[in-house]
C-alpha cells in the first residue's frame, strides 16, 4: 500500500490506524532505499541481470576502474604533495615500470583465467532467476557482513598454510610477494590457484549464507574495494580501518606491514584471527622501514609448527562459534 493512499484516508475511516502503519513502514529507510532501486533494475535492466556473465562484468569492471583510479593517484603523487602525504611510504613513487610489469600480469590472468571461466558460465550456468523482492537493508548488510567474516576466514587458513609450508610459498605465493610496498596493481598480481582460490570463495560465500543477489553483488563489489584498499599504499582518512572502531579491520597498513613482514598479518580484512593466532602485528616505523620479504627458514618454520597445534585448537573453537552464529543468522533471516 502505498504512502499516498494512507494520505488520502479521513479521520473517520477506521482504515487509517492500518494506512498510518503501512505510512510508518514506508518511510523506514530500509523500505525506502532498496526495494525503489531493486524494481528500477528489473524493469530496466533485467536481461543484464540475469546474464550469468552479469557477475564477472560486475568484478571485473569494479576492479578496472577502482586501480586506475588509484594508478592515477600513484603517478600524479611525486608531483602532487596533498596526494603524497597520504602514501605509506612517500619515499618510494610507483613508477611505469612498475604499473606495466603489474598490469602485465594482470591482463594474462584475465586472458587466461578468468575469460575461459566467464566462456564456461555463459554456456552452462543458468540464467540468475531474479526475485521480486529486494533484501531488507539490514539484510543486505547483514549479509555482507557475514559473508565478508566468512572469506576473511578462508583466505587466513589459505594464506597461513600457503606461508607456513615452504612448496606452496614457492610455487603459489611468492609471486604476489614480489613487491615489498604495494601499490594497487599488486592486488592481483597473483598466480591462478590464488586467483582461483579467492574468485571460487567470493562466488560461493553468499550462496552458503543463502543471500539475495542483490546482496551477493554487493559483497562482490565490497570485496574489491577492500581488497584493492588493502594494497592501495594509502592511509586515507575514510579508509575502513579509521572507519572500524577497536582496530579491528586491519587495511592497507596491515597488510602493507605483511609485504615486509611475511610471518604476520595473514588476515586479509578483520584482525581478530591474528590476534588469537598470535601473527598479528602492529604497523610501528620499523615495521615499515622497507626490508625485503624472505622466505622463512626450515628452523623458522620447525619453531613455528611447535606453537601450531594450541593455535588450531583455539581456531576450531572459534570456528565452532562462527557456525553457530550463522546457523542462528540463518534462522533469523529466513
Ligand atoms: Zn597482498
Ligand atoms: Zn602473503
Amino acid at each position: 500500500m502505498s504512502s499516498s493512499r494512507a494520505l488520502r484516508s479521513s479521520p473517520d475511516d477506521p482504515s487509517w490506524v492500518l494506512d498510518l502503519g503501512n505510512l510508518t513502514a514506508a518511510l523506514l529507510p530500509e523500505g525506502l532505499v532498496l526495494q525503489p532501486m531493486w524494481d528500477h533494475l528489473q524493469q530496466h535492466h533485467q536481461p543484464l541481470l540475469r546474464s550469468p556473465l552479469f557477475p564477472v562484468v560486475l568484478s571485473v569492471s569494479t576492479y578496472f576502474v577502482l586501480v586506475g583510479l588509484y594508478t592515477g593517484l600513484d603517478l600524479l603523487a611525486p608531483t602532487w604533495p596533498c596526494v603524497n602525504r597520504y602514501k605509506l611510504h612517500p619515499q618510494r613513487p610507483v613508477t611505469s615500470v612498475h604499473v606495466c610489469s603489474t598490469l602485465g600480469v594482470t591482463l594474462y590472468n584475465h586472458l587466461v583465467y578468468i575469460f575461459p571461466a566467464a566462456v564456461a558460465q555463459w554456456l552452462w550456468r543458468p540464467a540468475t532467476a531474479l526475485p521480486r523482492q529486494a533484501p531488507t537493508l539490514w539484510e543486505f548488510l547483514l549479509g555482507i557482513l557475514g559473508c565478508t567474516m566468512v572469506f576473511d576466514f578462508q583466505y587466513y587458513l589459505w594464506h597461513l598454510l600457503h606461508h607456513r609450508v615452504p612448496w606452496l610459498y614457492r610455487t603459489f605465493h611468492a609471486v604476489h610477494h614480489q613487491y615489498s610496498q604495494p601499490f594497487s596493481l599488486v592486488t592481483q598480481y597473483l598466480s591462478g590457484w590464488e586467483l582461483f582460490s579467492v574468485g571460487f570463495w567470493a562466488t560461493v560465500d553468499p550462496v552458503l549464507l543463502r543471500c539475495h543477489c542483490l546482496t551477493a553483488w554487493g559483497f562482490m563489489v565490497f570485496n574489491i574495494y577492500v581488497s584493492t584498499e588493502d594494497h592501495c599504499g594509502y592511509d586515507f582518512p575514510w579508509a575502513m580501518h579509521r572507519l572500524v572502531p577497536f582496530g579491528l579491520w586491519g587495511g592497507a597498513p596491515k597488510h602493507d606491514a605483511h609485504h615486509q613482514k611475511p610471518a604476520t598479518n595473514f588476515a586479509p580484512f578483520f584482525s581478530h584471527w591474528d590476534w588469537l593466532g598470535g601473527t598479528n602485528t602492529s604497523t610501528t616505523s620499523s615495521t615499515l622501514s622497507g626490508t625485503t620479504p624472505t622466505l622463512s627458514t626450515e628452523e623458522e618454520v620447525k619453531e613455528e609448527m611447535k606453537g601450531i597445534k594450541t593455535k588450531l585448537q583455539t581456531i576450531h573453537l572459534c570456528f565452532y562459534l562462527l557456525i553457530t552464529t550463522s546457523s542462528i543468522y540463518d534462522t533469523t533471516v529466513t
